[in-house]
């Protein structure tokens, strides 16, 4: 790392939403964990928090288990009677693993949340729930953040970029899809770039992979059927708006990012578990599979 100020980049939670192990899985990866196999460490559900001065953080997605996420993380601790380094959170999207931590960040604390347009409509409009998070004014102060556009939020410059996916299961019907349902965040600070793509569908209409500091992806899954072929669930990696992993680690691979790495990995993906073809192909590619505490500062 060069001297001088840097971007601050941590995983507070690397799994997909279930988390891993899940609590109502035994495939062949949750067995491993719940065994205690140091080959398979748990994780909890994705979420990264990242910070231009290590005073300020920003929480990216609210994951279901953003209290045990900040209670592991000395640096999103208080620093007086009342205060919480965590002032502002950005969304990819609005899919449950990704805002039902806004529900536990209550406790009259000023917070600034950033997604785009239908992912607020769909949490604020649709959902009684997070009334909770309007009980006093400036409790929660809302960015709405448009497609490619920069906002600047504690330092931090964030851009949501439309990507291929899907919008949440529980709108599924009652909103049309939109565009904007679905955004991988780019993160700058310093001349530092990250970008953040935790639900990708597709490449085409990807941002240029090239040249971010950090890039973080889609781990998902391992292939398209991989929830079929353990006889866990019919639908295929793609319809659940993920691209495996055994299709983007081409692109991921040519990619002149400096440090790339997989992340959102559901508890069935083989590339949890050290050592196994899968998580060798992954390193063979120059790629990392994400953990919980990692540390990708740039
Ligand atoms: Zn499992």
């Amino acid at each position: 790392m060069a001297n001088g100020p840097y971007l601050r980049v941590r995983v507070l939670g690397a799994a997909a939403g279930g988390g891993f192990p899940q609590w109502n899985c035994a495939c062949a990866c949750c067995t491993l964990a719940r065994a205690g196999d140091p080959r398979a460490s748990p994780r909890t559900q994705d979420a990264i928090a990242a910070s231009a001065d290590g005073e300020r953080w920003v929480l990216l997605n609210a994951s279901p288990d953003v209290l045990r996420q900040i209670a592991a993380s000395a640096f999103l601790w208080p620093r007086a009677p009342r205060h919480s380094p965590v002032v502002a959170l950005a969304l990819c999207n609005g899919d449950v693993d990704h805002v039902a931590g806004l529900l536990s960040l209550r406790e009259r604390q000023p917070l600034t949340l950033a997604a785009t347009g239908s992912v607020l409509s769909g949490l604020f409009e649709r959902n009684v729930l997070l009334r909770t998070l309007q009980r006093f004014p400036g409790q929660l102060t809302r960015v709405p953040l448009s497609l490619g556009h920069a906002t600047t939020i504690a330092g931090l410059s964030i851009t949501a970029h439309g990507v291929a996916g899907r919008p949440p299961i529980h709108l599924r019907g009652v909103v049309a899809p939109r565009p904007e349902d679905n955004v991988a965040l780019e993160i700058a600070a310093h001349g530092r770039r990250v970008l953040y793509a935790p639900a990708v569908a597709s490449l085409d209409g990807l941002p240029s992979l090239d040249a971010p500091d950090v890039l973080l992806f889609d781990g998902t899954f391992w292939s398209s059927d991989e929830l079929v072929a353990q006889g866990l669930a019919e639908a295929r990696a793609e319809d659940m708006g993920h691209l495996p992993v055994q299709s983007s680690l081409g692109a991921l691979a040519a990619a002149r990012a400096r440090r790339k790495v997989y992340v959102h990995v559901n508890n069935t993906n083989p590339i949890l578990v050290a050592g196994s073809r899968e998580r060798l192909a992954v390193e063979a590619a120059g790629c990392a599979v994400a953990f919980d505490g990692m540390e990708l500062d740039a």
